[in-house]
């Protein structure tokens, strides 16, 4: 459920119509739903409860340091994977004990940066990571709390680009080679062992692989304790997929999600993490833009937008499906037509969807993409020279640009020209 709804005819995010902002702001822009984001993390908090647990953001999804804020006021922890989405969250006024940091590459910048910051763990992925991590800690005169993430060999069911899971993948220590991996880590002098980590992918839409995984890593705690090795935390990724379409689609609630952590591994006495982005942002956003043109192409028709794949790059990256909708209310039983929906980008692939059917629309006309909460404006550019597109958050009946669309000049004066020029 979000709190897009048309109301009195025009769609609103909460109580804001969104014709409203766009008269403000112009388009395209994101705006994003304080009381959804606030409703999706909630559902994680009650589903995993009475377990010890800190539900950590994937900062990734969305990265605005309001959004961050939003959540981190409402107690949540933040899972980062670069020193950049560290000090977002400490500008969003997160404490380093409730950050994780997280990604296969992380550098001896990084991880001094989080050091002297207060952390609290390192998802480690590999054993050159954890020596430099050793390393860098002794030198700070500090210890460095880690999970190692292992690679558990299962099968996600998901995109290719998004499964992480599988042996093949670039990501943790096949599980198979845990005892060694931990054994060294206990060894080295900068580290203090505090859990385990597992991800195995993104947008997965059934729990059984979650299960499989979540299974192998109770055995791998009663592994390593036996081992000697203390595990109080275990990290269990992120990863819950969202309903892209309103029709069809039913992917696992949270709600099921925190039984199927309690079953497998609730009875290990430890605190549970766990790392969902898409599931708090994605259906707590949406895209709006403006029609250009409708152009009549030779059989089909085209509705060229002023949004295009710089701005939401998810459907000619993943060809993923977004719901795209009026923002003008149609009428009932009003005629529709099929369209091809396009950007201006000098590219085939700047294609939102083929053979749509949508109401009639004309130029000038909003729509919105749903679902366009989670990797949207993160994974904007600036290709084609277009600008960063508005951010704005939505609080009931108010409403705030939180970051705006930088002007031509601001663009143009990053670029310096060479003094031979
Ligand atoms: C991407 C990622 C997440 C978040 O995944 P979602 O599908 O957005 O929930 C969590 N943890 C790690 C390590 C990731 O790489």
């Amino acid at each position: 459920m979000d709190h897009f709804l048309y109301k009195n005819g025009t769609l609103h995010a909460e109580d804001v119509a969104l014709t409203e902002i766009a008269a403000q702001v112009g388009t395209p822009f994101y705006v994003y739903s304080t009381a959804t984001l606030t409703r999706h993390y909630r559902l994680f908090t009650e589903a995993l409860s009475p377990l010890p647990h800190l539900v950590c953001f994937a900062i990734k999804s969305l990265s605005n340091v309001a959004v961050l804020k939003t959540l981190g006021n409402l107690g949540a922890g933040m899972d980062v994977v670069s020193g950049g989405e560290y000090l977002r969250a400490k500008a969003a006024g997160v404490p380093g004990d409730r950050i994780v940091f997280s990604g296969v590459g992380k550098t001896r910048e990084e991880m001094r940066l989080a050091l002297t910051g207060g952390i609290r763990q390192f998802n480690v992925e590999s054993e050159p990571e954890m020596r430099a991590l050793s390393e860098i800690a002794t030198s700070l005169g500090v210890t460095a709390p880690i999970a190692v993430r292992v690679n558990p060999d299962v099968d996600a069911k998901t995109h290719e680009k998004i499964a992480t899971g599988k042996k093949e993948n670039k990501f943790g220590i096949p599980i198979a080679r845990a005892s060694q991996v931990y054994a060294e880590a206990a060894r080295l002098p900068g580290l203090q062992v505090v859990g385990i980590d597992v991800h195995i992918g993104s947008q997965l839409t059934e729990l059984e692989p979650f299960e499989q995984a979540y299974l192998k890593i109770a055995d791998l705690t009663r592994r390593l304790r036996s081992e000697g090795h203390t595990i109080t935390r275990l990290d269990l990724g992120g990863g819950l997929g969202i309903p892209y379409t309103r029709s069809n689609e039913a992917p696992p609630l949270p709600t099921d999600y925190g039984a199927l952590i309690k079953r497998t591994v609730g009875d290990l006495g430890c605190e549970v993490e766990i790392e969902p982005g898409r599931l708090i942002s994605g259906n707590a956003g949406l895209l709006v833009a403006s029609v250009i043109y409708v152009k009549n192409g030779e059989g089909r028709d085209f509705l060229i937008l002023d949004a295009a794949m710089n701005d939401l790059v998810r459907p000619s990256m993943y060809g993923a499906h977004h719901d795209i909708v009026p923002v003008m209310e149609p009428p009932v039983a009003a005629p529709t037509q099929e369209f091809d929906i396009v950007g201006p980008v000098c590219e085939t692939g700047d294609t939102f969807a083929k053979g749509r059917d949508l109401p009639l629309v004309a130029e000038g006309d909003l729509v919105a993409f749903r679902s366009a909460g989670a990797y949207g404006a993160v994974m904007a550019s600036e290709y084609n020279t277009r600008p960063l597109i508005p951010e704005v958050l939505v609080n009931g009946d108010h409403f705030a640009v939180i970051r705006a669309r930088p002007s031509f000049d601001e663009i143009l004066k990053r670029d310096t020209i060479p003094s031979w020029l």
